[in-house]
């Protein structure tokens, strides 16, 4: 963290107006950009054919209390998978801090792939950053009111699709964008749009690198899970440097061999790694609090290196062990337990994905009376038998008893019950069984619902317990 509080010339400005660069890691931020936009904006118009909830891929019906993401129907019961989704992205946040620093924010937190769409309109209204800084620096005229107003006119129409995007989640998306543009909807969803909305243009158009540097809590807290084996974006001073220092490409200084028989290093001191930082600073002075690992800066010395025929990655990520001409230990304690805590919890919600019962139920014996005694001397149980069918199909079942020797089911006027597609029901069952003494007056058994038709074949236990007197 050597240059951790030191200014690079571009943080000097009002605003960073990062210069744009080609290169690999350009092109993995533009992929993973234009597969999170697709997945966040088409998601809920997706058509998915269901039985029973909404013909939409992906849905959170908040009526019915069920999230629908494909074939998955996740119940109010299956809370605890989000709280295992929200352990999981916890440890592989640390788990890729520990292998490659802030890695996460430059590419794939949504400041940044906001941000860096914003960047990307502005850039084709108002040019690179040579016209943008220019721009800036003219007085208002119609050429500037016009570059500018078009620039925020298109922000906040990204932002305002930002917020009814996320909103269509919560319903039909056919409908609910139907509704939205009659008025037609309850004021929360104009509220969570137009906060929404706010909230995009002030972090992606405004604010920018500022929340990354100044609000994002995880800039503060990322320097005590990463160690001198993390391969984090750094410049090599040994190779850039040499013993005398960086120079120009001046005359005298323009071959490897001149430079390195006068101890000059191999930066040729361009500024091109600062001018498309997103952050505006120089990752010349170190590990920094504001970088947030895009490798934007390797792409951009990477194509000095290339113009110049030399060999790439005087700016790369590498460790501090690795720059230190020692080895990089990949498989450290620290490293090791992320990697066992990523794999349990994916293990984990993985398997309680794949082991979700179809049906679900519970039997609560009513203790209003404990038993009734009738007339022949049988005694009479009475449960409540709560049972959701979690599945997309119908599903019938008759009802025995395990456990409890030559007790009758008696459940009125029916023999057996139907769960159609996603239905709850509740069922009164009554249980007979002649009186029991001594050690045996209370004694477990389990209702065994045996499905008969439909698509559940394996049978479902509910134990509960017989009482007599
Ligand atoms: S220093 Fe390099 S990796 Fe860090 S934010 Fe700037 S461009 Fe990205
Ligand atoms: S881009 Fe490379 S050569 Fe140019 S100033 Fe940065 S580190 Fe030096």
């Amino acid at each position: 963290m050597s240059g951790c509080q030191k200014k690079s010339a571009n943080t000097t400005t009002a605003v960073i107006h990062p210069r744009s660069v080609k290169g690999r890691f350009r092109n993995m931020k533009t992929m993973i950009m234009v597969l999170a936009y697709a997945a966040f904006f088409i998601f809920p118009w997706i058509p998915f054919a269901r039985n029973v909830g909404p013909d939409q891929a992906v849905s959170f019906d908040l009526v019915t209390r069920k999230f629908y993401i494909f074939h998955v129907v996740i119940h109010a019961q299956d809370i605890f998978w989000l709280a295992a989704l929200l352990f999981l992205a916890a440890v592989v946040l640390f788990f890729a801090t520990a292998l490659a620093g802030r890695v996460f924010c430059g590419y794939f937190c949504f400041q940044t792939l906001w941000t860096d769409a914003f960047r990307w309109i502005e850039q084709k209204i108002q040019g690179d950053r040579v016209a943008r800084i220019r721009l800036d620096r003219d007085k208002w005229n119609a050429n500037k009111i016009f570059r500018k107003g078009s620039t925020h006119a298109l922000w906040l129409l990204l932002a305002f699709w930002t917020g009814l995007s996320f909103v269509l989640y919560w319903g039909y998306a056919p409908e609910l964008i139907q509704r939205f543009f009659t008025l037609d909807l309850p004021s929360a969803a104009y509220i969570t749009t137009f906060v929404l909305m706010a909230t995009t243009y002030l972090a992606a158009g405004i604010m920018r690198e500022n929340v990354c540097m100044h609000i994002c809590p995880y800039a503060r807290f990322q320097s005590v899970m990463i160690d001198h084996n993390s391969k984090i974006v750094s410049y090599d001073p040994k190779r850039g440097e040499g013993t005398a220092g960086r120079a120009l490409p001046k005359k005298g200084l323009k071959t490897q061999e001149e430079r390195s028989a006068k101890g000059v290093g191999d930066c040729v001191d361009c500024g091109f790694c600062v001018q498309v930082c997103p952050t505006g600073i120089d990752i010349r002075d170190g590990l920094q609090l504001q970088c947030i690992q895009c490798g934007l800066c390797i792409d951009a010395c990477d194509n000095i290196m290339d113009k110049r025929g030399w060999d790439r990655g005087l700016v790369r990520y590498a460790s501090e062990n690795e720059l230190d001409g020692k080895k990089t230990k990949f498989f450290t304690l620290r490293t090791l337990g992320y990697g066992l805590a990523t794999l349990g919890a994916i293990g984990f919600l993985l398997g309680s994905i794949s082991m979700k019962k179809p049906i679900e139920g519970t039997a609560r014996q009513i203790r209003s009376p404990l038993y009734i005694m009738l007339s022949d001397g049988q005694i009479q149980n009475r449960y409540e038998v709560k049972v959701q069918n979690k599945t997309q199909k119908l599903a019938v079942f008759d009802v025995t008893i395990d456990g409890l020797n030559n007790a009758t089911v008696d459940m009125g006027q029916i023999k057996n019950f139907t769960l159609k597609p996603d239905e709850s029901q509740k069922l009164l069952i009554k249980v007979l069984h002649e009186r029991l003494t001594g050690e045996y007056k209370d004694i477990p058994f389990r209702f065994v619902l045996t499905p008969t038709k439909g698509e559940v074949t394996e049978p479902v236990y509910l134990p509960s317990q017989f009482i007599s007197p």
